[in-house]
């Protein structure tokens, strides 16, 4: 294994081709299709027209003749197999062949293809026309079996009810990749089976409408980027129709995106949506602006969504609230936190004497704000301009500076907005409640970020990076681990395929006490700490850990399962810490209004004591500890360019994505491995006939074998376990040629 030092940044773990030296003497002597490497580094394919020993002379596609070193060749799969919906169909799984094959299926938009267990989705940027009414009969009535988020969703149903286990949907990929957009389509399949008379699975759907208004935003990356993970379990009765749902959330983001945006971004979609599509009296009431009146969404040059119109969404929304039965008043509290959020940030301060201490001007930014959230407006301006703190046994107060001011009205405005967040997720949740919990028959939809490494990482990013070491844990887990353990279960003959595995990274990230999340929540409780000493601290306990590496100027680097991600500590120790303005806190808990009441009582619940990493890791467990008793199937969406535009496939933004997706590791051991699987009563059922009528009465392993050898099936293709035959890829096709020529 490479050192982190002699790791590039950035770079990832490479593909490992162990057999490819034979393949490529076999293709030199035969005169094969190849892929040729080029100087730039791109593939192209070409016929091999002769080789000497080190080099061969190439004939690429558009005719041209290259000599290039035969390291540069690798096996290209014959023209039959061009554009297979299964990746480990492919006789040559090398790199340019897996990017091929997905770009050929891209090009006629097959948006979806298999490999082995995993369903890769690869995003269009275009409305494909694959989610309508007859798409979902198709896939329900089996007429249809091509890879399709239908497909998966039809197998974890169907996992389900023969089963009684429960199943779970685990879908990831990098912003914009898709993520949402196939956890909506897993769903709307899963509704359509599960749908029954009293409409519950409309509410269900409803509910991604609400989610997404409050918790979605633009971004450079993505126009409706979720700010959120979720996971969404649909419960079903004894007769597979849906009974009840439930929403986690995890939120990883303490909602900055509330106070403060970069250029081109929004911040989440409801601000906007209220603004432009309130009706008259509901405005009144409110007091309501337009979007660009108030500072806290007028800071990025960006109010609009090109081709979305914000006031017809706000009434899609007002129905979605109606269908899940959201209360109007209910409905109408939620409009008046959304709306003081934005008068708080239009609330100004007067510097006014020499010592930089401020006022607060009393504006109708404030007597709108304290009104909207049940408070006297000298209150509010007490609580924003000064705080209390001990001296000896007295208080004594004292006026804030600017910066301390707006930090306060800041930190109010993403409390009352993260809060509201919670209460409508607990409110649709008391809705859709099920009757009986853990009935062994639910669905899971995992939606949550994935893999991130930018410029700049920071404290969010260390926190989703954790939570998809975590992810991609269970992920080998399930598909090697488990693997093999049937293998070995069923008693075949079979040497253990070594995989990449992520243990150690997990221990960096949680050992007690020296691992990252302890040191900095050890740190995080020191009064005097800054990010340079707990960037110390890690350099100090951490530099002999492999995976770790400490960088000058506070920075250090994570080895990752998916890269080298070098992360800058400035901002760890405060986001870590949380630490809410004490005066805001009592300003909220002295709220007439009833949600500022509900979110003070919420707030006194909570564990405080705890900082915001260790939460987060105490809410991953609990994640995973329900991931561990259900059945996965996994999607890994693809993001085929930056652009966000149809038609283009970028082979090494993809390729990227597929190996820290850990793709090319299921491709690599489904090779190794005998991925396609039959009992030998499925077995025999299939193919007893050929035998004839005297071997009828044989039990099914000794018909299996009696099958396999009448049909000179080589032995190094097959293994025969006690319950089950495994085969090697593509052997299956063999025998299904055989059966039709006899038909
Ligand atoms: P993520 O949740 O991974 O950040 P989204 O699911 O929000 O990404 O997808 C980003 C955008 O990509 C969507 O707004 C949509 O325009 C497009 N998109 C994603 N999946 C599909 C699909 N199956 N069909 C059509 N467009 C899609
Ligand atoms: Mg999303």
């Amino acid at each position: 294994d490479a050192k982190l030092e002699d790791l590039p940044p950035g770079s990832l773990p490479r593909f490992r081709e162990s057999e490819r030296d034979d393949d490529v003497r076999y293709l030199l002597t035969k005169k094969l299709r190849v892929w040729c490497r080029l100087r730039d580094g791109q593939w192209d394919s070409g016929q091999v027209k002769s080789s000497s020993g080190e080099n061969a002379s190439v004939q690429l596609s558009d005719g041209s003749v290259v000599t290039v070193p035969t390291e540069e060749l690798l096996p290209a799969n014959p023209d039959i197999l061009e554009g297979v919906d299964d990746l480990i169909q492919l006789s040559y799984l090398n790199e340019p062949s897996v990017l091929h094959n997905l770009q050929y299926r891209y090009s006629q938009d097959i948006i979806y293809s298999k490999a082995g267990p995993v369903l890769v989705a690869v995003n269009p940027f275009k409305d494909v026309q694959l989610y309508g009414n007859d798409f979902v009969t198709a896939y329900k009535e089996k007429l249809l079996d091509s890879p399709h988020v239908f497909a998966v969703a039809d197998m974890a149903y169907n996992k389900m009810m023969t089963d009684q286990k429960d199943q779970s949907i685990i879908i990831s990929g990098e912003s914009g990749a898709g993520k949402t957009e196939t956890a909506k389509i897993a769903m709307l399949y899963v509704a359509a089976l599960g749908g029954g008379r009293d409409g519950l699975e409309s509410e269900v759907l409803q509910t991604s409408c609400i989610l997404e208004a409050f918790g979605n935003a633009k971004t450079t990356k993505n126009d409706n980027s979720s700010q959120f993970g979720k996971l969404i379990s649909v419960h079903f009765n004894a007769t597979g129709k849906i009974c009840g749902a439930k929403i986690q959330t995890f939120l990883l983001e303490k909602q900055s995106r509330v106070v403060q945006l970069a250029q081109g971004e929004r911040s989440y979609h409801i601000f906007y949506q209220l603004c432009s599509g309130a009706p008259s009296d509901l405005r009144e009431r409110l007091r309501l602006k337009r979007a660009c009146d108030y500072n806290y969404l007028n800071q990025s040059n960006c109010l609009e969504i090109h081709n979305v119109d914000d006031a017809q969404k706000f009434h899609i929304l007002m129905g979605a609230l109606n269908t899940v039965r959201i209360c109007k008043e209910d409905q109408e509290h939620a409009f008046e936190m959304l709306a003081a959020v934005l008068w708080l940030g239009n609330i100004s301060f007067l510097v006014t004497d020499n010592e930089k201490h401020i006022e607060v001007v009393a504006d109708e930014a404030v007597i709108n704000a304290a009104s909207l959230i049940g408070c006297g407006e000298q209150d509010l301006m007490l609580a924003l301009s000064t705080h209390k703190i001990q001296a000896g046994k007295d208080k004594v107060t004292k006026r804030l500076t600017l910066q301390q001011a707006i930090h306060a009205r800041d930190t109010l405005a993403k409390f009352i907005y993260a809060s509201l967040f919670d209460w409508l997720v607990e409110k649709i949740n008391l809705l859709l409640a099920m009757g009986k919990h853990n009935s062994g028959r639910s669905i899971s939809i995992l939606d949550i970020y994935g893999f991130q490494s930018f410029e700049k990482n920071s404290f969010e990013q260390f926190c989703i990076n954790y939570a998809n070491e975590r992810l991609q844990q269970h992920f080998n887990r399930h598909l090697f681990k488990l693997e093999q353990k049937e293998y070995e279960l069923d008693g075949i003959d079979w040497t253990k395929v070594e995989f990449e595995d992520n243990q150690d990274r997990l221990d960096l990230f949680e050992k007690k006490p020296i691992g990252l999340i302890s040191l900095l929540d050890e740190e995080s409780n020191y009064p005097k700490a800054t990010d340079l000493t707990f960037a110390t601290k890690l350099k100090h306990h951490l530099n002999a850990n492999h995976c770790f590496k400490g960088e000058s100027g506070g920075a250090f680097r994570v080895r990752h399962y998916a890269g080298e991600v070098l992360y800058d500590t400035d901002g760890f120790v405060e986001k870590n810490r949380d630490t809410s303005h004490s005066e805001t806190i009592q300003l909220v808990s002295s709220c007439t209004g009833r949600l500022p009441q509900y979110f003070a009582s919420t707030l006194l619940k909570q564990n405080n004591k705890q900082c915001v990493a260790t939460r987060f890791k105490g809410q991953l467990f609990k994640l995973m500890q329900q991931l561990e008793s259900t059945r996965p199937h996994f999607i890994r969406c693809i993001k085929p360019n930056n652009k966000h535009i149809p038609g283009i496939f970028e082979k090494d933004l993809v390729l990227e994505q597929l190996r820290y997706s850990g793709v090319l590791e299921v491709v690599r051991i489904s090779r190794c491995g005998y991925p396609t699987r039959m009992t030998h009563q499925e077995f025999t059922r299939r193919y007893g006939f050929l035998l004839g009528e005297n071997n009828a009465c044989q039990d099914p392993l000794s018909m299996s074998v009696a099958i396999l050898q009448q049909f000179d099936i080589l032995p190094e293709m097959y293994q025969v376990g006690y319950t089950k035959l495994y085969f090697r890829a593509g052997q299956m096709d063999a025998l299904e040629d055989v059966r039709k020529q006899v038909l």
